[in-house]
C-alpha cells in the first residue's frame, strides 16, 4: 500500500515536472531570443487570428511594419554588438509605449511589426508616430557610449477584401518602401 502510494506521488511529481516543462519549451519557442518579443513565426499565427477575430465581430484592425533605417551603418560604426543593443532597446521601448492587447513582433534581421486590435485609423496613426517618435529620441547605452536611431514604418488598415494576414503585411511593406523611398524616418499610411 505504501509502495503504490509512493508511486502516485512520483507519477504526480513527473508529470507536474513535465507541465511545466512543456510551458517553458512552450513559450521559448514562441519569443526572438535577442530581444524578448514575439518571433516571426508566433507573431503571424497570432495575427492571423486577430485577423479572424476582426472579421467575425467587424472590428477594426492596424498593422504597422516598422525598419530600422540605415541599420548597416549602425553596424559599420558601432559593431555588431551595438546593433543588437538598439534592437533591444528598441524592443523594450516599443513594449513600454504599445498597449498589452497590441501583438508586436520581430519578424527578422532590424524588421519589427505590431498589429493593433480594435484600433481605427486615427488611433494607428497617432500610435505610429508615437511610436516613431519615442524611438527617435530614446538613447542607445553601449559601453560608455550613447546612440540613437530612427525608424520608417508603413501602416495599413484591414479590409473586407483581405482575405489572409500575408496581404494586409503586403501593403504595410508597400507603404513602409515609401517611407524609405520618402527619406525615412517617417510613418506612411497605405
Ligand atoms: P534601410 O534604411 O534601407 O532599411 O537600410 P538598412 O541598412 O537598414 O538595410 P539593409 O537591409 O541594407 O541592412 C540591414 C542590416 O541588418 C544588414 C544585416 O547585417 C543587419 N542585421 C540583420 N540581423 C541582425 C542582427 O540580429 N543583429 C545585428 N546587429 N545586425 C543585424
Ligand atoms: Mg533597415
Ligand atoms: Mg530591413
Amino acid at each position: 500500500m505504501q509502495t503504490l502510494a509512493m508511486l502516485v506521488a512520483i507519477t504526480g511529481y513527473i508529470l507536474t515536472r513535465w507541465e511545466f516543462l512543456y510551458q517553458d519549451l512552450t513559450r521559448l519557442a514562441s519569443i526572438d531570443t535577442l530581444t524578448g518579443i514575439l518571433n516571426r513565426r508566433t507573431f503571424i499565427e497570432h495575427g492571423a487570428q486577430e485577423l479572424i477575430r476582426s472579421k467575425r465581430y467587424d472590428h477594426s484592425l492596424a498593422f504597422l511594419m516598422i525598419d530600422v533605417d540605415h541599420f548597416k551603418a549602425v553596424n559599420d560604426t558601432r559593431g555588431h554588438h551595438g546593433g543588437d543593443c538598439a534592437l533591444k532597446t528598441l524592443a523594450f521601448r516599443g513594449k513600454d509605449v504599445l498597449r498589452k492587447t497590441d501583438l508586436f513582433g520581430r519578424l527578422g534581421g532590424e524588421e519589427f511589426a505590431v498589429i493593433l486590435p480594435e484600433a481605427s485609423q486615427e488611433l494607428a496613426i497617432v500610435a505610429a508616430e508615437r511610436l516613431r517618435s519615442e524611438i527617435e529620441n530614446m538613447e542607445v547605452q553601449i559601453n560608455q557610449d550613447t546612440f540613437q536611431i530612427t525608424v520608417s514604418i508603413g501602416m495599413t488598415m484591414l479590409t473586407a477584401q483581405d482575405a489572409t494576414i500575408e496581404r494586409v503585411m503586403q501593403r504595410a511593406d508597400a507603404a513602409l518602401y515609401k517611407a524609405k523611398e520618402s527619406g525615412r524616418n517617417r510613418v506612411v499610411f497605405e
